[in-house]
C-alpha cells in the first residue's frame, strides 16, 4: 500500500492535481522529488561586507532605520526600508506592494534574504524575504522544479509534513533492506532523506545523495542481473548454420552490405544460434541501413522453419517497409504480409488464419500485430523498429506471441558506448558506425532570421527544380495549442505569399493518424512541394526526393532532435541541405547549433548531448523500462555504477529469495520495471 499525497497536512484536491503534474503521487514520490538547487540561510551575514555581484541571495540582519513610500508616478508605489547593521547599510525594495509597509516598523530587528545589488551607489534588495528578528539560521533552504500555480513554499511545507509522517513510518521512505545493506551508508535512511531536502551543511547533502545513488544504483543493477539470470534458464531458438535462403537473399541485395550491417548481422547470427533468447538492440545512425540487417535476421528465422514479425511505430513506416522488403525477397520462396489498422475486416480475416496456419513467413504492421487474435504458428523472431516509440507492455504483448522468441530492437538514437553498459546492462547492443556509400552528407548552415527570405529564394530553386522541402515549426514549450498555432500561421503565410505558386501541406500533432498519414504519403508521393510540421514528422520516413529542411526555431530544439529532424533529408543522390533558422540564445545554443553544422555522426553528437543535457534526457531510457533515477546520474556516477554493479552481482551469489527481491524492486521502481522483471 502506498500513502496518497492527500494524506499530507497542506494538500488538498487543488495541490494534489498540481503535484500529480509533476509526477508525485504517493507520499514516497513526494520525498524522491529532490531540490533541484539549495539556497543558503546557513549564516547572517554582515550587510557592508556581502561582495557584490553576488550570485546567491543572502542572508542579512538589523535595524531599521528608515521607512519611505514614494510614487514616482500615478500607479507606482515604491515601498524603501533601510536597514542597517553595524557594518552598513541596504535598502530593501517593495513595487506596488503598499499593503507591506504594516510589517515593518521604524527600530525593530528584521531579518531578509534576497539578492543584494548596487543601485544608485547604494546596495539594495528586491522584493527579499522577511521576517521580524533575528531570525534563527535555518540552513539551506531547498528549491524545487515547480509548475505553474506551485509554489516553493507549497512543496517546503508538503515535504516537511511528509518526512514527518516517514519518521515514525519508515516504510513510506522509498528504497529497501538489500540495497541499504550492502551499500556505504554513514546515515540512518531517514538522516538521508532530510539532508537531500533540508540539509544541515553542504557536506552533508552530499554524502547524502551518494548514499541514495549508490542504493539506487544497486537495485538497478540488480534489477538487471536478474532478469539475465531469468533470461539465462530461458531456451529460446537455437538456429542452424547459415543456409541456401539466406545465400540467395544476400546475393539479390541490389547492393553491397557496409561493413557496420556486416559486423552487426554476425552480432545477431551468433546470438541466434546460441541456446538463449537473443536480445539485441541495433543502434545506427538515420539512414545506415538497419532494416537490411532486420531483413536478414528474419530471412534466417524463416529459413529454419518458424515466422518472424516486424513491428513498425506508424502505418507509413510499416507500409515502407513492406514494399521494401517485398523487394528484396522478390522470386524467394517467402510470403510477406501487411497488417495494419486500415486492413479491411475481411483481408484481415484471411490473413489471420493464413497465419496460423503457418503459410505467411514474415508480418510486418504496426501496433494492429499486437491484437489478441492475431496469432503465429510458430513465431521465432520478433524485430521491433525505432523502438523508443513503443511502451515496454507493447514490445511484451508481441513476444507473447511467440514461446520465447528471439528479440531485435532498432533505434535510430544511440546511447554512447561508454554507457551502453549501465544502461542496458542486460541488452547485447551492436551499432552501425558507417553508411552505405555514396551518401553526401547534408549541408547544415545556422543561420538567423535576417536569411529568412534568401532561404525561401534558394528554396524555390530547388523547387523548380522538382525537389521538395520540409519547414518545421517552433517548438512552444508545453503547449501544443500554441504549436500549433505557429505552424498553422506560417502555412497560411506562405501558402498565400511566397509559395502561393506551389503546393502546401501541413502536418500536425492534433490531426488523428489517418490525416497525417494522408498528408505523409502525398508527400512521398511528389504531390506537396512545401511540407509545414510541427515537431512531429514521422520517423524514418523515407522521401529520398526531399532536400532540403529548414527547422523555424532550431535554438528550441535538443541535438538529438535536431539531429533526428536533418535524418528526414540526404536520403538520395542530391546534394541537401539543413538550415537551421535560430534567434540569438545563449552560449549553450550557440554551441550546440556549431555542433550540428560540424558533427554529422550521431554517435558523437549524442555524446555532445549527454555533455550539455546530462543524463536526465538520456533518449529512450524510460521505454526500456528502467527506472527513473532520483538521486543518482548515470554519467557523473559512474564509480559508483560500476561499484554497485559489483555489489549486485556478490549479493546475487549469496543465498537470497529471488521473488521477494523482485517485489522489493517492483515496489520501489514502479511498474514499468515489472515488465523489465517479469517478461
Ligand atoms: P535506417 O537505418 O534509417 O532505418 P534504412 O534501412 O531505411 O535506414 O536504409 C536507408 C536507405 O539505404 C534505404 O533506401 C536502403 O535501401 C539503403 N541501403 C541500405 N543498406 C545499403 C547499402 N549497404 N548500400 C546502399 N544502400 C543501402
Ligand atoms: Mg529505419
Amino acid at each position: 500500500m502506498k500513502s496518497s499525497i492527500r494524506e499530507l497536512k497542506g494538500v488538498g484536491t487543488r495541490k494534489e492535481k498540481l503535484l500529480n503534474k509533476l509526477g508525485i503521487v504517493t507520499i514516497t514520490d513526494l520525498l524522491q522529488y529532490f531540490p533541484r538547487a539549495y539556497e543558503d540561510r546557513s549564516r547572517i551575514l554582515p550587510i557592508g561586507r556581502v561582495e557584490l555581484p553576488m550570485e546567491q541571495a543572502a542572508l542579512v540582519c538589523g535595524t531599521v532605520a528608515m521607512m519611505q513610500e514614494l510614487r514616482p508616478r500615478r500607479g507606482i508605489h515604491i515601498l524603501k526600508v533601510t536597514v542597517v547593521d553595524d557594518s552598513g547599510a541596504v535598502d530593501l525594495v517593495w513595487f506596488n506592494q503598499p499593503f507591506k509597509k504594516r510589517l515593518f516598523k521604524k527600530g525593530m530587528e528584521l531579518t531578509a534574504f534576497g539578492k543584494m545589488e548596487w543601485a544608485y551607489g547604494r546596495r539594495q534588495m528586491n522584493s527579499p524575504d522577511t521576517e521580524p528578528g533575528r531570525a534563527t539560521v535555518a540552513g539551506f533552504t531547498p528549491l524545487y522544479g515547480l509548475t505553474d500555480g506551485l509554489y516553493q513554499s507549497d512543496i517546503r511545507k508538503a515535504v516537511r509534513s511528509a518526512l514527518q509522517r516517514a519518521a515514525s513510518e519508515p516504510a513510506l521512505l522509498p528504497g529497501w533492506q538489500g540495497g541499504r545493506q550492502v551499500g556505504y551508508s554513514t546515515m540512518s535512511v531517514f538522516v538521508a532523506y532530510e539532508n537531500m531536502h533540508f540539509p544541515e551543511t553542504m557536506e552533508k547533502q552530499q554524502e547524502a545523495r551518494r548514499q541514495l545513488a549508490f542504493e539506487e544504483l544497486f537495485d538497478m543493477q540488480l534489477g538487471l542481473m536478474l532478469r539475465r539470470r531469468r533470461e539465462g534458464q530461458r531456451h529460446g531458438i537455437k538456429c542452424g548454420p547459415n543456409g541456401t535462403l539466406l545465400r540467395q537473399f544476400i546475393a539479390q541485395l541490389p547492393f553491397t552490405l557496409t561493413k557496420g550491417q556486416v559486423e552487426a548481422f554476425l552480432d545477431i547470427q551468433n546470438d541466434m544460434e546460441s541456446e538463449t533468447p537473443m536480445q539485441c538492440l541495433v543502434q545506427g545512425d538515420v539512414g545506415s541501413g538497419k532494416t537490411v540487417v532486420a531483413a536478414l535476421a528474419l530471412a534466417k528465422i524463416v529459413e529454419n522453419g518458424y515466422e518472424g514479425a516486424l513491428m513498425a511505430p506508424t502505418e507509413i513506416l510499416a507500409i515502407q517497409h513492406y514494399e521494401e522488403f517485398s523487394r528484396l525477397f522478390h522470386g524467394l520462396p517467402v510470403r510477406i504480409a501487411l497488417l495494419t489498422g486500415r486492413t479491411s475486416a475481411k483481408e484481415r480475416k484471411v490473413l489471420l488464419e493464413d497465419l496460423q496456419q503457418g503459410s505467411i513467413q514474415i508480418l510486418i504492421g504496426t501496433h494492429a500485430l499486437i491484437q489478441k487474435d492475431v496469432v503465429f504458428a510458430n513465431l521465432g523472431l520478433v524485430v521491433t523498429d525505432e523502438q523508443h516509440r513503443f511502451g515496454v507492455r507493447q514490445r511484451a504483448a508481441l513476444q507473447g506471441k511467440g514461446a520465447d522468441p528471439h528479440t531485435l530492437f532498432m533505434t535510430a538514437t544511440p546511447i554512447p558506448r561508454t554507457l551502453a553498459l549501465s544502461v542496458y546492462g542486460d541488452l547485447d547492443v551492436s551499432s552501425i558506425h558507417d553508411m552505405p556509400p555514396g551518401r553526401k552528407t547534408v549541408k547544415t548552415y545556422a543561420v538567423g532570421e535576417a536569411m529568412r527570405q534568401r532561404i525561401y529564394v534558394f528554396m524555390e530553386k530547388l523547387i523548380a527544380k522538382g525537389q521538395q522541402c520540409y519547414i518545421v515549426c517552433p517548438l512552444v514549450e508545453e503547449s501544443e495549442t500554441m504549436d500549433l498555432q505557429a505552424a498553422t500561421d506560417l502555412y497560411d503565410q506562405l501558402r498565400q505569399g511566397t509559395f502561393r505558386k506551389r503546393r502546401c501541406g501541413l502536418v500536425h500533432g492534433r490531426m488523428t493518424g489517418k490525416d497525417k498519414e494522408a498528408v505523409m504519403e502525398a508527400f512521398q508521393r511528389g504531390e506537396i512541394d512545401v511540407l509545414v510540421a510541427t515537431s512531429v514528422i514521422e520517423v524514418g520516413v523515407n522521401v529520398p526526393n526531399a532536400t532540403l529542411m529548414l527547422i523555424d526555431g532550431a535554438e528550441r530544439f535538443g541535438l538529438a532532435q535536431l539531429h533526428q529532424l536533418r535524418g528526414r533529408v540526404g536520403r538520395g543522390d542530391q546534394q541537401a541541405y539543413c538550415i537551421l533558422l535560430a534567434k540569438g540564445g545563449t552560449d549553450e545554443t550557440r554551441q550546440r547549433l556549431k555542433w550540428m553544422e560540424t558533427i554529422h555522426d550521431g554517435f558523437v553528437l549524442a555524446e555532445k548531448d549527454l555533455l550539455l543535457r546530462g543524463s536526465g534526457h538520456l533518449f529512450g531510457y524510460a521505454q526500456h523500462g528502467l527506472p527513473d533515477l532520483k538521486a543518482a546520474d548515470i554519467i557523473g556516477d559512474v564509480d559508483l555504477v560500476i561499484a554497485a554493479r559489483d555489489k549486485a552481482a556478490a549479493y546475487l551469489k549469496g543465498s537470497i529469495d529471488e521473488e521477494a527481491v523482485r517485489q522489493a524492486l517492483v515496489h520501489r521502481f514502479g511498474n514499468d520495471f515489472q515488465g523489465l522483471l517479469y517478461n
